[in-house]
């Protein structure tokens, strides 16, 4: 059976988070949303942080293109 990767995004409180100001993805932006990855075959997280709206719609697409491929493109595109 193949893996699937859950992708959750969630809004943050600024005053009790400790988040960074930027998007920690393409260090352009404000981080407004939190992101979490994490994989059907075990429950451990395997990436989060905070991001933009720009970068949370590319995690997305590469979350479809990653099904399509079953290959490491999420991986990928969080380090490019
Ligand atoms: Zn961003």
């Amino acid at each position: 059976m193949v893996s699937t990767d859950i992708m959750s995004f969630s809004t943050f409180d600024r005053e009790t988070v400790n988040a960074p100001d930027l998007c920690s993805l393409c260090r352009a932006k404000a981080a407004s949303l939190r992101y979490a990855v994490s994989s059907s075959d075990d429950a451990s997280q395997k990436l989060n942080g905070y991001c933009c709206s720009d970068c949370a719609s590319n995690l997305v697409t590469a979350l479809e293109q990653r099904q399509r491929s079953q290959i490491g493109v999420v991986q990928g595109v969080f380090y490019a």
